[in-house]
């Protein structure tokens, strides 16, 4: 059923992506149709031997092997995978890895306009959007720029099968958050709704199976493809409570990001339900669960094994005021005003482990 009258406005951002069983086979393709010669292929360094077969299938094209991606992207950790690229000539990157590896390849292309090529093997998400990240002084900034967004994207679900059964859940839960939050965004449209209920979907029903045999190519691709359409509805959107609140509870407190992710969705959701309807009503569909998915999600990430409470990520119970503040401190859009009671009641709940308040 459509529901009239329209309102908003959409820009597409110009992505290509390759997904599906042996994706990868056509990466030399990929980055001789980008017109790049000389790739750095940046990694993780839990990351390097993954790098090196992928880097083998590119053959002549790889300039240099760098697997110094940190999580967040340093400074110093930027600066030098610039270096590298200038002294090993380098005209373009290749990102192996998670948000981590993508992020390095995104600051390489916002200071030095090398394209970036990336094969994403979480769910993070980083590879559908042109929001960049550079961690300075222990302060992360982030912002918007068309140049860092990759040019190529390759999903081969062979790639994410190491990926272990904890990080693929929480992964997957992260992934998840961007649909929930597009699905409610100021800037919100028709199409990145009808994105985000399928991600949602598709996560949903894959993550159990992935986290119960992680060998399995259906669900990991299944999964994959619910990460690239939650990861295009964050390139999209404007994103909110949730996302504030984890980068708060990563920046301040320096709690891991996808874990932190998934103990604060259902949260964050439960506190939005009532001023979201419409999105409510997709995510149920989308769960198969009608009236409270916030409360689904809770469940599903129990049943995922997904840690449930900020306690268990190493937060101290006296943190909660000062992530309180931090997130009062700059205004952004969210469907229900943020208060400080609010947001109080909703972190003593995510950090005992709680389910999420109706
Ligand atoms: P990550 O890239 O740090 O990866 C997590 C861990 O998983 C790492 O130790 C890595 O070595 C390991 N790993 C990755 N792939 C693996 C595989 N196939 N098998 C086994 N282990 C594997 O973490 P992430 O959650 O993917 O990304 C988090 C970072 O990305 C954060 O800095 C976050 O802010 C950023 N991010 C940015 C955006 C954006 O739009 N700019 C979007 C999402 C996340």
């Amino acid at each position: 059923m459509v529901n009239a009258p329209f309102a908003f406005s959409y820009q597409a951002l110009p992505m290509r992506v390759v997904m599906g069983v042996r994706a990868l086979d056509r990466l030399a393709d990929e980055i001789d149709r980008a017109g790049l010669k000389r790739v750095m292929v940046l990694c993780s360094p839990g990351q390097r031997e993954l790098a090196e077969t992928v880097a083998g299938l590119a053959g002549a094209r790889v300039a240099d092997i760098h697997p110094h991606a940190r999580v967040h992207v340093p400074a110093a950790s930027a600066a030098a995978a610039r270096r590298r690229a200038q002294e090993v000539n380098a005209d373009g990157c290749l990102a192996v890895g998670g948000g981590s590896a993508i992020g390095l390849g995104k600051i390489v292309a916002l200071r030095h306009g090398l394209p970036v090529i990336a094969v994403p093997t979480t769910y993070a998400g980083s590879e559908m959007t042109p929001v960049w990240g550079l961690t300075e002084n222990g302060v992360k900034r982030t912002g918007r720029d068309p140049r860092v967004l990759p040019v190529s994207v390759l999903y081969d679900p062979a790639l994410t099968v190491s990926l272990p059964a904890g990080v693929s859940a929480t992964s997957g839960m992260n992934a998840i958050a961007h649909a929930v939050e597009a699905l409610y965004a100021p800037d919100a449209s028709p199409i990145i709704d009808l994105m985000a209920e399928e991600g949602v979907r598709a996560l949903a029903g894959a993550l159990p199976d992935v986290v119960a045999d992680g060998a399995g190519l259906d669900a990991r691709s299944r999964a994959q493809y619910g990460a690239w359409l939650c990861g295009a509805c964050l390139g999209a959107t404007t994103m909110s409570l949730h996302h504030k609140l984890c980068h708060a509870l990563g920046g301040a407190l320096d709690l891991p990001h996808a874990p932190t992710h998934a103990v604060v969705l259902p949260h964050a959701l439960a506190y939005n339900q009532g001023a979201a309807p419409k999105a409510v009503a997709a995510l149920g569909r989308a769960l198969g669960a009608s009236g409270d998915p916030a409360a689904h999600l809770w469940d599903l990430a129990g049943r995922l094994g997904a840690p449930r409470s900020l306690r268990e990520l190493g937060m101290a119970q006296d943190d909660i005021d000062r992530i309180v503040a931090i997130t009062l401190a700059n205004p952004y859009a969210n469907p229900r005003p943020v208060t400080a009671d609010g947001l109080g009641r909703l972190l003593h709940a995510a950090w005992s482990g709680r389910p999420p308040a109706r």
